[in-house]
């Protein structure tokens, strides 16, 4: 009999429609996410950065930044999913099926810890959408996260340290995509090396925009817990 409620629960646990935000009970057929966490959401648009449009769904705020935070440091790749999807409702244009997109690229300790890209993941969700062409031409040699590190020591960081594969091209426009963006410094660094490789159409955006802070003042060894 135990075992038997154990699968009717399990069963109606299946049924049971919960806000994606927050995980909280919801009657089914009223969207995907809870009153709480709609306010909680904070459309951004987009970003001149040197020049470059960059555009961006959110802040990286509320329930946009818990959401980042479980993708990016809490394993749970599902909603990378979803992630794209807030993202292309967001943006102010969507890739077309012409276009090809890239993904911002991680360093490989970062790639060995945690096991996966995250832009790469939004990349593919993005191309299932859109019906846009994903390729992983970018490659980033060396560099060190970017994650606590001011913003004149970004530029520095991440100066040359992204190239392309050989032979990468496209023909409509080049999306680089990205979960979050800061200064804006490895997004600048990989138009200029696109463009280098003769891709000139680029178009960078990222799921949230943040803020950008000189000097963090959450501890270094927490900050990658805090995604801050
Ligand atoms: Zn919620």
């Amino acid at each position: 009999m135990a075992f038997l409620s154990g699968s009717k629960k399990f069963l109606l646990n299946l049924l049971v429609h919960r806000c994606i935000g927050c995980g909280s009970r919801m009657e089914a057929g009223k969207g995907r996410f809870c009153s709480w966490c709609l306010v909680r959401m904070y459309p951004d648009g987009e970003r001149m950065i040197e020049g470059i449009r960059v555009l961006t769904g959110f802040l990286h705020s509320g329930v946009m930044r818990e959401m980042i935070l479980r993708f990016k440091f809490g394993g749970e790749r599902h909603l990378g999913r979803e992630l794209a999807r807030l993202a292309l409702d967001s943006w102010k244009e969507i890739p077309s099926g012409d276009d090809t997109l890239f993904p911002v690229p991680i360093s490989r300790n970062r790639l060995r810890e945690r096991g996966y890209n995250q832009a790469a993941l939004l990349a593919v969700a993005i191309s299932r959408e859109t019906g846009a062409s994903f390729r992983e031409s970018l490659v980033r040699s060396g560099g060190e996260s970017q994650i606590g590190v001011s913003g004149s020591e970004r530029v520095e960081n991440i100066s040359g340290k992204f190239s392309v594969s050989p032979g990468t091209g496209c023909t409509g426009r080049a999306w680089l995509i990205d979960d979050v963006m800061t200064t804006g410094a490895t997004i600048t660094e990989i138009v200029s090396t696109l463009s280098d490789a003769g891709i000139q159409q680029v178009q960078p955006a990222v799921v949230c925009f943040r803020k950008i802070r000189e000097k963090s003042i959450i501890p270094s060894k927490e900050v990658n817990h805090a995604g801050i």
